[in-house]
């Protein structure tokens, strides 16, 4: 018999969400994630997916995908730990390494998991992190992990920072200290300041820790935010993931060679969880590989995103700060968010909805993610739709 409480927890919780509008249907995608998609069997010009410079449906990442299943299978078949280390990992690690110019890489099943297992097996319940308002889930989730004290600073407010930073040194409560901030911030596509934030922590001597989920791929030449400012030597962890510019899955620290051996000894993910299958590890290496060899897609990428927000600024909407590709259009008001967004899907274009509590209620908006992978004609499509879609609701 199954659990009545269950049921009943639940049924309520569910009928909630749905009666406050706050229940998320997903659609699913028919086929792969690529500039245009299929939804449903219709169409659409596709604003909505992290896969940054389109490769995650490359012909030469499918190419060595391919091949990695007939030299080594689909999985990895134990644990790293154990003997799930393939050469391909170890390949990718190194690959990762030299991508980041850090002494070393440990890499991890997705962005997520690596902040589960990066953040604790360094901090405990002595140190304490001061960790920015924004920052992502997962950051938050990793820290509660680590059963630090978490001080929260007020977004990219460096004098908050500075004061904080100040405050938790000087108590003599913790060992540790650590700042741990996005590279770039998803929902309003700012940079974090990182040069301010190595000096500080230059200063009271914190443990750097930048998840650049955003940034690799798209700022510094691809590089990410930290190679941006040129402060790969200043920055303890730089995290990233494999799932979003790179186009694959997984998710990696870059560092100094003493912080991985740590973290290959004392991450429970790395320990305790089986790595990505070998295809996954050879798209990435490849991928990583491109972006080294070249920086047309990371070139394509900014034209195409210098574009569209042209294109949207000139109808008259307002797309907020962003200095990065990603391009929130501000409706304002929650309803009105989710209505433009529906009308932009039943036109064929789909950039989603983002509101309270994601972003601060009366700052809902539609964000849209240009990619390598777009062409102007689809873009064009995307502006006369939202021309008409504005214009229609009075928005512009
Ligand atoms: C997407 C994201 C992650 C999670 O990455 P996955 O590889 O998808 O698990 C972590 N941190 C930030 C800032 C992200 O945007």
């Amino acid at each position: 018999m199954s659990s009545k409480i269950l049921n009943n927890f639940l049924n309520e919780n569910i009928a909630e969400l749905k009666e406050r509008g706050l229940y998320n249907e997903i659609d699913p995608v028919i086929g792969a994630n690529g500039p245009e998609i299929n939804i449903d069997g219709k169409s659409l010009v596709n604003l909505s997916s992290n896969n940054y410079l389109g490769l995650a449906t490359d012909d030469r990442l499918k190419a060595v995908a391919k091949d990695a299943v007939d030299s080594h299978g689909v999985g990895a078949g134990a644990v790293r730990t154990i003997n799930g280390t393939l050469d391909l990992h170890l390949n990718l690690e190194k690959k990762l390494a030299e991508f980041k110019g850090t002494e070393a890489a440990i890499s991890f099943q997705s962005g997520f998991n690596c902040n589960m297992a990066a953040i604790s097996a360094v901090m405990d319940k002595n140190d304490a992190i001061l960790s920015d308002e924004l920052n992502h889930a997962s950051i938050i989730d990793g820290c509660r992990l680590s059963k630090a004290k978490i001080i929260r600073v007020n977004h990219s407010d460096m004098e908050d920072l500075r004061q904080k930073a100040k405050e938790a040194t000087e108590s003599g409560n913790y060992n540790k200290v650590m700042i741990i901030t996005d590279g770039v911030f998803s929902m309003d596509g700012d940079i974090a300041k990182l040069p301010e934030i190595v000096e500080i922590a230059e200063e009271f001597d914190l443990i750097t820790y930048v998840d650049d989920a955003h940034g690799s791929g798209v700022l510094g030449k691809g590089a990410g935010t930290v190679k941006h400012f040129g402060l790969q030597d200043k920055v303890d962890f730089q995290m990233g993931t494999l799932s979003k510019a790179i186009g694959v899955i997984g998710g990696y620290v870059a560092g100094k060679a003493n912080l991985i051996d740590w973290l290959k000894v004392r991450s429970r993910p790395f320990l305790f969880s089986t790595a990505v299958s070998p295809a996954d590890a050879v798209a990435s290496t490849r991928a990583i590989e491109l972006l080294m060899e070249s920086t047309e897609l990371n070139e394509k990428l900014w034209e195409n995103a210098n574009y569209l927000k042209a294109g949207l600024k000139e109808l008259g909407f307002d797309i907020g700060n962003s200095e990065t590709p990603i391009t929130p259009c501000v409706i304002g008001d929650e309803n009105d968010t989710q209505k433009f967004s529906r009308r932009l899907y039943e036109e064929g274009v789909y950039a989603k909805s983002i509101v309270f509590p994601t972003v601060p209620r009366g700052t809902g908006r539609v964000r849209n993610m240009p990619t390598a992978a777009h062409t102007k004609e689809m873009l064009d499509n995307a502006l006369k739709v939202y021309e008409k879609v504005g214009k229609e609701m009075g928005i512009i």
